[in-house]
């Protein structure tokens, strides 16, 4: 009797044992250069995040192929399970992309994936939104929650601060050994986007005109930040607009003699060649950094800094020019 307690005693210890040793396996892996962490991301701007702050201990690549429109696009099984396989999956949070929680949902571990935008409050993600308001109002709460879904949650440098600090505080768990060297990493690009904030307050501090138009509605979280207006061609999940919408957008430009549309990389939609024939302005060229075109991926220098520089000048045209 006293022996098979002793057995079965030792049995639960051994499988609490493993079940333990499972969970630190999972968190935490022996980091080196040549046993890297194996990253995946949604949107491009999480890839150079992760980059930046992972450095020679991470292995990071976005789920999306170059040039592929994010709101059409589906993983194959076989890319569903390399990414279940992976150590960390980064992505914004469910209700922003129906995609990504998908994926997630098929990774039961919950230390192997992080949903950046899942903490962010309210007032964070609507920046400027004026509090005076009765959030009971039905009309009200509609834009809510259209603002509450836009994706494009990784443009604006501030918000940009708190999804850097998530994407740290994980890697530092996986492998605190290198804590130092994430740290380090993750100060020089809090203070980036501490620049990239300062110059767009420049920019649109006080603009001369107050709405950008582009090719589709990716620039909301800007917009609310500094106090501009988007127009977009297509909406904020890239939906074709009718040829109704599509003519009324024409006379809006042409009536507010915008001179300037923006046109995005991996917009490529005869929506735009319509209005780009239709109004009387001039193109200039905005990265919405969900995905990068197939020369951009094998460039070593692009990061959100650069494209968010290139960005900017763009920006301060169609505002101030
Ligand atoms: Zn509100
Ligand atoms: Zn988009």
């Amino acid at each position: 009797m006293k022996k098979s307690i002793m057995i079965i005693l030792a049995c639960v210890m051994m499988i609490a044992l493993s079940a333990c040793s499972n969970i630190n396996k999972n968190e935490k892996k022996d980091v080196s250069t040549n046993n890297k962490l194996k990253i995946y991301t949604t949107a491009f701007a999480f890839e150079s995040f992760t980059e930046q702050i992972g450095g020679k201990y991470v292995e990071v690549e976005s789920i999306y192929p170059p040039g592929a429109d994010m709101h059409s696009f589906e993983p194959t099984q076989k890319e569903m399970v390399n990414i279940a396989k992976s150590d960390l999956f980064i992505y914004s949070n469910q209700d922003m992309d129906s995609v990504a929680k998908k994926i997630a949902g098929s990774i039961n571990n919950k230390h192997l994936k992080l949903p950046v935008a899942a903490n962010l409050k309210h007032d964070d993600l609507l920046a400027n939104h004026e509090h005076d308001h009765n959030h009971e109002e039905h009309e009200h709460e509609h834009d809510h929650e259209e603002s509450g879904n836009d994706p494009h949650v990784w443009l604006d440098p501030v918000l940009n601060k708190k999804i850097v600090k998530s994407i740290k505080t994980d890697l530092v768990e996986k492998d605190p050994q290198h804590k130092a060297y994430y740290e380090k990493n993750y100060k020089q690009l809090i203070a980036d986007l501490d620049h990239i904030n300062q110059q767009m307050r420049h920019i649109t501090s006080n603009p001369k005109r107050d709405t950008v138009v582009i090719s589709h509605d990716s620039i909301g979280y800007l917009a609310n930040r500094y106090g501009f207006k988007q127009v977009g061609v297509s909406g904020m999940n890239n939906e074709e607009p009718s040829q109704r919408d599509l003519m009324e957008i024409v006379q809006r430009i042409n009536e507010t003699k915008q001179p300037y549309v923006l046109y995005e990389q991996n917009i490529s939609s005869k929506v735009t060649d319509v209005i780009q024939k239709e109004s009387h302005t001039t193109p200039l060229s905005f990265h919405n950094m969900a995905t990068l075109s197939e020369k951009e991926v094998n460039d070593k220098d692009v990061s959100y800094q650069s494209l968010m520089k290139e960005n900017m000048k763009s920006l301060n045209k169609a505002l101030n020019n």
